[in-house]
């Protein structure tokens, strides 16, 4: 079993319309605090010395940070882990790219993730995001001209206004003209308690499964692997970070309200950013949910689903050993909704991640 470690990064430039997550507007004072307190949790880890595969800044918006505080947070990573191999993210925004860019900075990641959501600036309007079209391509070319090898976009399908089909349109096409190694697609979910839900409620249930489909043929088509549910990359370009979380290996918490998970706890780091700060990062983290053996090999079939590699043969038999169970796997692979894969297990088609909740839930 391997270890990741998130880094949690509450604090944003301004509140996205559609944002439910927890994050604080930008404070210089408060900022500089917060690193601190978080350095102090680095460096007092109890997994000192452990060898970590991947880290990732998160948040929030981890390029808020000024670049020398960016570098403490990174020094005491370095000095606490062992991240000779690590793939090392950092979220960014594309109006803050400057601060990544800093070669304190820079030069200590493997991976770039930028929110874009779209290339069209009404809708970026409508979503509330600090930059435009324009801004958010030229920050990607900075950071190719920078050096960056590993770029992944996030973009936002199935939103609200008019015409949101041929904007797609043009948003994928500039996706994928500058050609990012990973390119991560979520149907946008309406919150409760957002401004967006205010103005537009639940809009998106009709046109989503059309929306993804379409996504998916284009991005295969231009040679991106769908290797999960949301995710599509370039060959050897999957998120090493996101697939520990997905094949259920060990991840650290760093910040307040970070998760993490021993190989059979999960846990969170329970507090408020001021309480974080108070403490000096020595929160104590409060244990979620203990998985018996059982648990543990029923998340394990639910997250291998949402990949394209499915859940392995030796599952799959035992799956289908169960006569209600096989027939509901009969009409999955007659109705096209998965598939038999290459190894012998059971993988979902597009349309099958389409309603993979049901299907798991049919499955446990
Ligand atoms: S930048 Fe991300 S975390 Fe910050 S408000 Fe927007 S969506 Fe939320």
């Amino acid at each position: 079993m391997s270890t990741s470690a998130y880094v949690h990064i509450p604090f944003c430039a301004r509140k996205c319309n559609y944002c439910a997550f927890y994050s604080a507007a930008t404070n210089s004072v408060k900022i500089e605090k917060y690193v601190s307190a978080l350095e102090n949790q680095i460096r007092n880890s109890p997994s000192k010395g452990e060898k970590i595969k991947s880290v990732f800044f998160g948040g929030g918006t981890p390029s808020v940070l000024p670049p020398h505080l960016f570098e403490r947070l990174l020094s005491a990573l370095f000095d606490t882990f062992d991240l000779s191999d690590a793939e090392i993210t950092t979220e960014l925004n594309p109006d803050s790219v400057d601060n990544i860019l800093d070669p304190s900075v820079f030069t200590k990641f493997t991976r770039f993730s930028m929110g874009v959501q779209s290339f069209d600036d009404e809708e970026l309007s409508v979503l509330g995001r600090i930059h435009n079209a324009d801004q958010a391509i030229k920050a990607y070319e900075k950071l190719r001209s920078a050096g960056a090898k590993n770029i992944n976009i996030d973009l936002m399908l199935a939103l609200p206004g008019e015409n949101h089909f041929q904007k797609l349109e043009k948003t994928l096409e500039t996706a994928i003209k500058l050609s990012p190694e990973h390119i991560s697609a979520y149907i946008l979910t309406p919150e409760e308690n957002t401004p967006l839900y205010e103005k537009y409620g639940y809009f998106n249930d009709d046109i989503a499964p059309d929306i993804y489909r379409h996504v998916c043929n284009e991005l295969a088509s231009a040679g991106y692997e769908h290797y999960e549910i949301s995710n599509f990359a370039k060959k050897d370009y999957r998120c090493v970070h996101n697939m520990c979380y997905w094949t259920q290996q060990k991840y650290l918490a760093f910040g307040p309200t970070a998760c993490g998970f021993d190989g059979t706890s999960r846990f969170r780091i329970d507090c408020s950013t001021d309480e974080f700060i108070e403490k000096n990062g020595l929160v104590e983290p409060f244990v979620e949910e203990t998985l018996s053996s059982t648990n543990l090999e029923e998340e394990k079939t639910m997250l291998s689903l949402r990949l394209c590699d499915g859940i392995d043969k030796q599952t799959f038999d035992r799956i289908i050993s169960d006569k209600q169970k096989k027939a509901f796997v009969d009409n999955l692979l007659s109705s096209s909704l998965a598939y038999v894969n290459d190894k012998g297990g059971l993988s979902l088609t597009d349309d099958g991640f389409l309603v993979s909740n049901e299907i798991i839930r049919n499955l446990m």
